[in-house]
């Protein structure tokens, strides 16, 4: 049976720090499933990206990993019982046997149900970080560099960064 490592994010935007993940899921596993979560959220300053458009983004990286054949991607929207989160995962996704995350909570919830979990690292977090990026577009810096460079044309056919700043300025 292939082995599924799941891994969750909310991916705004898809950094190089997610690409690091992804690459060390598919190094561990045959096969990856990308959670896009809070699917719901879009058109905020903290989640400006739609989930489809998530969905998008993530595909042109697996893409150019050459691995879209190892992996599926399933939008997962938040819901309001952290406990209850974990059935909702699992009722919304292929098979899985591990989850990895860097996210304490994550992995809290899910090792309350027995599943395994895999803590990973995080590489340069005080550069690779939505938040961070997201700043970077409002105080207009140089934020590009922080991103896979195969995804900046769909970021730009999305008007991420004007969509960001134009979500700043009416707070
Ligand atoms: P994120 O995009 O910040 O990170 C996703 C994953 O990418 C992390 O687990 C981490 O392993 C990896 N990563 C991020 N930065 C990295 C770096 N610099 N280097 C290496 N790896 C890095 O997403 P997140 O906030 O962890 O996503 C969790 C999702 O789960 C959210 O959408 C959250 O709302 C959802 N959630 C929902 C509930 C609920 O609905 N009750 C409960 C818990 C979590």
């Amino acid at each position: 049976m292939v082995s599924r490592g799941l891994l969750i994010g909310r991916f705004q935007p898809f950094h190089k720090g997610h690409l690091w993940a992804v690459r060390e899921i598919l190094n561990r596993e045959d096969e990856i499933i990308i959670g896009i979560g809070s699917a719901q959220d879009s058109y905020s300053i903290e989640n400006p990206l739609t989930a489809g458009e998530r969905v998008e983004i993530v595909r042109e990286v697996l893409k150019n990993l050459g691995v879209l054949d190892r992996a599926v991607i399933i939008p997962i929207p938040d819901i309001n019982e952290n406990l209850a989160w974990p059935g909702r995962v699992i009722e919304l996704t292929p098979r899985f046997d591990r989850v990895y995350s860097g996210n304490e909570l994550v992995l809290m919830l899910f090792e309350r149900f027995g599943i395994e979990t895999v803590k990973l690292e995080h590489i340069n977090r005080d550069i690779y970080q939505g938040r961070v990026i997201r700043e970077l577009i409002v105080k207009g810096e140089p934020w590009e560099h922080l991103v896979p460079e195969s995804i900046i044309p769909l970021l730009k056919k999305f008007g991420f960064e004007e969509r960001i700043r134009r979500l700043a300025a009416r707070r």
